[in-house]
C-alpha cells in the first residue's frame, strides 16, 4: 500500500505543495488526496479585475484538477482533522460523514473574511476575497449604474453611483481603482448620468494607503488615484453600515449604495477547532514547517505561522509565502520519507506590485522602485508568469488586450431582490419602513429593538405606539394585505434584521400552513391603533404617567452568569415569580418566570446526554434568549401597553432610558386596569354627588 497524504486546501500554499511533492515521489510509492472546498483555485490577485469586468471569472480560477495531474483531487469540505487517530472527517455529496486515514496531513486552508468586526458590514458590505465575492461585486456595480438611469431623484441617482471602499491595503486600492475605472469609463453608455455624479471613495485608518509600500510609491498612487476621481478619506474608520453607507468615527455618515469591506480576516473554522498550538490564531509550527508536537502534520500559507529563517519573523500572509512554504513542506516531506534530515523555511520576498487602476501601477522588486505604465506592465506580466496553466495565461492576456481596445462589459444577470432572504442592520434612530410606503421585505427581529409609529393623517407628527423585540417581526400586515405599510418602523436601539422578499414571502405563506397561522394570529391580535380605538378608555389614561404605576425591582434579581440552580431557587423564594436578569454592568439582560424555567428544562432535554454534564450548573446565558422586550420611563402607558398586547405578556420590565438599560421596576398589566377601574369609580360617585 503507499503512503497516503493528505491536503486540505486549494489555494496558492496547497497547489504548490502538491506539485512538488508529486515530483518527488512516485505514485505507486505515494497517494496524494488534495480536499478543497471548490474545484478550483481562486488566483486573488485578479479579483479586482474580475470585479471591475476587466478579466472574465474564469480566467482567475484555474480547475484543480487540470492543474495537478497524478493528485487526487476532492471538491469536499474537511470538518475535522484528528491529530492523535491521523484521520480527517469530512461530509460527503449526500452529507454522511466519512473519516479517511492518513499518513502525513497538510493543512493549507488559509483564512476567512471576517466583516463581523464592524456592526452592519456583515448585512450590507462586500467581502473581498472569495471569487463569489468579485462576481457579485461586479453585478451589483453595474446594477447600481442601470438604478442610476431609471432613478428620477438627482440626490437618488447619486446615490447610486456612491461606492465605498473600507481598507487601503493592496486589495482595497485595487478594488477601487477598478471599480472607479469600470464605473467611469462607462457612464458615456448611459443618457442620465455623467462622470460627476460618480464618487468612489477610499476609507482608510491610517494616514497613507498602501501602508506596505516605500513612501515615495504611496504618494504617487495615492496622487494618481485622486486623479483618476477616487476621494481618500484617511485617518478615518468607518465604525458602522446601514443600507444607506457608512457611519465614520467622526460621527459623519458617508452615503454609499455599494460598500466594500476588504479589512478584517478571521481564522478558518477548522483551525479554530484544532487544539495545538497558535500564534494570533494562526497554527504554530517547526522551523521545517510541521505542527508543533505532530511529526506527520504540516501546516503552510495563511493558516500556519512559520518562521522565516531570513529575518526570524513571522512569515507575511501573502501567496508568496504560502506559495514558497508549500513547496519546500513538500520537499521535506519527500526528505523525512528518505530519511534525510530536514531544513527551515527561508525566504527572501521578491517584492510588491499593485494596480491602482487607470493603466497604472506601483511595484518594487528587486530594490528598484517602479510606477505608471511600466509598473502596470510589469504588474500584468507577472502575474500572467504566475498563473497556473498556460490556457489561463493567454485567455487573462486575450481578456487584458480586449480591455484595452474595447469598452467593458456591462451586461448582467438580474436576479430577483424579492426571491431573497436577506440580513440588516440599521442604527438607533434609522427608520425602517415609513408609513405609505410600499412593502418589499417581511422582516424578523434577530437583535435589537423597534418602534412602532403612527400618525392619523399627513400633517400630524407620528406618535410611538408600541415597541417589538428579538423574535418579533413586522411588514406581514401590508404584504398579505398587498397595500402600504399603515405603520413607520424605526430602529429604537442597534437592530439586526432577517428579511424575506416578497415574492419569497408569498411563496413560504402559500406553502407552508403553520406559518400562515401565526401570521393571520398576528396580524388580527396587533394593536395598531388599539388605543385610538377605544377613545373612552384611553381618556381615563391620560396624564397618567407610567412611573406612577411602577412595581420597584424585587429585592432579589439574578445575573447572566447565574446557574439554573440559582434561578430554581430564586424562583422559589420569589412572591411574584418574575424575577429581571442583568449583565455585569448591572443592564437588563433577560427576564425570568416559572414559564421559562420548563422551556430551561426542555432545551436541557434536547441535548445529547454525553455533552449534558451538570445541568444545574448551565449558565442562565446559555439556557435564555436574553434581549427581552422592555419599555423605558420615557415611554407612555399607552405603548407600555401596546408592546404587553402585542406580545401576550402581563408584564414589563421597564429601564431608566434608551441608553440607560438599568432596570427601575416592573409595570403589571393588571395595575393599569386597576387604575382604570378606579378611576371610572371616581368618575362615577363624582356624577352622583353632582347629581344630588
Ligand atoms: C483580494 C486579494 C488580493 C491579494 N493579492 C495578493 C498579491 O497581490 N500578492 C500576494 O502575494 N498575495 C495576495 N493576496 C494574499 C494571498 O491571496 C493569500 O495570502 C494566499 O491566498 C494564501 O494562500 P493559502 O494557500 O494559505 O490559502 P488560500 O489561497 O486562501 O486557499 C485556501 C483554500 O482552502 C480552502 N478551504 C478552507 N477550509 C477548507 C476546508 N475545511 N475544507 C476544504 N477546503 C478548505 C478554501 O476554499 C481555499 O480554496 C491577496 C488576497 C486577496 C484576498
Amino acid at each position: 500500500m503507499p503512503m497516503r497524504v493528505i491536503i486540505v486546501g486549494g489555494g496558492f500554499g496547497a497547489v504548490q505543495f502538491a506539485k512538488t511533492l508529486r515530483k518527488q515521489l512516485r505514485s505507486s510509492d505515494c497517494e496524494i488526496l488534495l480536499f478543497n472546498r471548490e474545484n478550483h483555485m481562486v488566483f486573488h490577485p485578479l479579483l479586482a479585475d474580475v470585479a471591475g469586468a476587466s478579466i472574465n471569472p474564469d480566467a482567475a480560477a484555474a480547475p484543480l484538477r487540470q492543474m495537478l495531474p497524478g493528485v487526487g483531487c476532492r471538491t469536499e469540505r474537511v470538518e475535522r482533522v484528528d491529530l492523535a487517530s491521523s484521520e480527517i472527517e469530512f461530509a460527503d455529496g449526500n452529507g454522511a460523514l466519512n473519516r479517511l486515514h492518513y499518513d502525513h496531513v497538510v493543512l493549507a486552508c488559509g483564512a476567512e473574511s471576517n466583516l463581523g468586526i464592524i456592526p452592519g458590514m456583515t448585512e450590507h458590505a462586500f467581502a473581498f476575497k472569495v471569487m463569489r465575492d468579485a462576481i457579485d461585486l461586479r453585478q451589483h456595480v453595474v446594477r447600481q449604474m442601470e438604478n442610476a438611469e431609471a432613478a428620477t431623484d438627482a440626490e437618488r441617482r447619486r446615490w447610486h453611483l456612491s461606492f465605498v471602499i473600507v481598507g487601503a491595503g493592496f486589495s482595497g486600492v485595487e478594488v477601487a481603482g477598478e471599480v472607479n475605472e469600470l464605473v467611469r469609463s462607462s457612464t458615456r453608455f448611459y443618457r442620465n448620468f455623467r462622470k460627476e455624479d460618480v464618487s468612489v471613495t477610499l476609507v482608510h485608518s491610517q494616514d497613507q494607503i498602501l501602508p506596505e509600500v516605500a513612501p515615495s510609491l504611496r504618494d504617487f498612487a495615492r496622487k494618481k488615484m485622486e486623479k483618476a476621481g477616487v476621494t481618500m478619506l484617511l485617518k478615518t474608520r468607518a465604525v458602522a453600515a446601514t443600507h444607506e453607507g457608512i457611519e465614520l468615527n467622526n460621527g459623519k455618515m458617508l452615503p454609499g449604495a455599494t460598500i466594500v469591506c476588504t479589512i478584517g480576516t478571521a481564522i478558518s473554522p477548522l483551525v479554530q477547532h484544532l487544539d495545538v498550538p497558535k500564534e494570533r490564531g494562526r497554527i504554530r509550527t517547526t522551523p521545517d514547517m510541521r505542527i508543533e508536537g505532530h511529526s506527520n502534520a504540516w501546516a503552510v500559507g495563511d493558516c500556519a505561522s512559520n518562521i522565516n529563517a531570513v529575518g526570524g519573523k513571522p512569515s507575511a500572509p501573502t501567496g508568496q509565502f504560502a506559495e514558497r512554504q508549500g513547496r519546500q513542506a513538500a520537499l521535506n516531506l519527500a526528505r523525512v520519507v528518505r530519511g534525510e534530515a530536514t531544513q527551515p523555511f527561508r525566504f527572501k520576498a521578491l517584492g510588491q506590485l499593485c494596480s491602482i487602476g487607470g493603466y497604472s501601477a506601483v511595484a518594487e522588486m528587486f530594490g528598484m522602485r517602479i510606477s505608471g505604465l511600466v509598473a502596470w506592465f510589469l504588474w500584468r506580466g507577472v502575474y500572467l508568469f504566475k498563473l497556473p496553466t498556460w490556457s489561463r495565461r493567454i485567455k487573462v492576456a486575450l481578456d487584458w488586450a480586449w480591455d484595452v481596445i474595447f469598452p467593458r462589459d456591462l451586461g448582467f444577470l438580474n436576479t430577483d431582490a424579492a426571491q431573497h432572504l436577506t440580513h440588516a442592520f440599521y442604527r438607533p434612530g434609522d427608520f425602517i419602513h415609513r408609513q405609505g410606503e410600499l412593502a418589499r421585505v417581511f422582516s424578523v427581529i434577530e437583535e435589537g429593538q423597534v418602534e412602532i409609529l403612527q400618525s392619523t393623517d399627513a400633517s400630524q407628527e407620528p406618535v410611538v405606539v408600541a415597541v417589538l423585540g428579538k423574535g418579533d417581526f413586522f411588514g406581514e400586515g401590508a404584504l398579505i394585505g398587498n397595500r402600504p405599510h399603515e405603520t413607520s418602523i424605526r430602529a429604537r436601539t442597534a437592530v439586526r434584521l432577517g428579511q424575506v422578499g416578497s415574492a419569497l414571502f408569498s411563496q413560504i405563506v402559500g406553502s407552508f400552513s403553520p406559518f400562515r397561522d401565526i401570521l393571520s394570529k398576528a396580524v388580527t391580535t396587533r394593536s395598531g391603533d388599539f388605543w385610538r380605538r377605544v377613545p373612552f378608555a384611553k381618556s381615563l389614561l391620560d396624564g397618567e404617567s407610567l412611573a406612577s404605576l411602577l412595581d420597584p425591582p424585587s429585592a432579589k434579581q439574578l445575573h447572566e452568569e447565574n446557574t439554573l440552580a440559582d434561578a430554581i431557587k430564586a424562583l422559589n423564594e420569589s412572591p411574584i415569580g418574575e424575577l429581571l436578569v442583568l449583565d455585569e454592568k448591572q443592564r437588563l439582560w433577560g427576564t425570568l418566570d416559572r414559564g421559562d424555567l420548563y422551556h430551561m428544562i426542555a432545551r436541557i432535554a434536547a441535548t445529547p446526554i454525553e455533552t449534558r454534564g451538570d445541568s444545574s450548573r448551565r449558565k442562565l446565558n446559555e439556557l435564555l434568549p436574553g434581549n427581552p422586550v422592555y419599555v423605558t420611563l420615557e415611554d407612555s402607558i399607552f405603548i407600555a401597553s401596546a408592546t404587553m398586547l402585542d406580545h401576550g405578556l402581563s408584564w414589563l420590565p421597564v429601564v431608566q432610558s434608551k441608553d440607560d438599560l438599568r432596570p427601575v421596576g416592573s409595570l403589571r398589566g393588571e395595575k393599569i386596569t386597576n387604575r382604570m377601574i378606579e378611576k371610572i369609580g371616581r368618575t362615577q360617585s363624582d356624577q352622583a354627588r353632582a347629581a344630588s
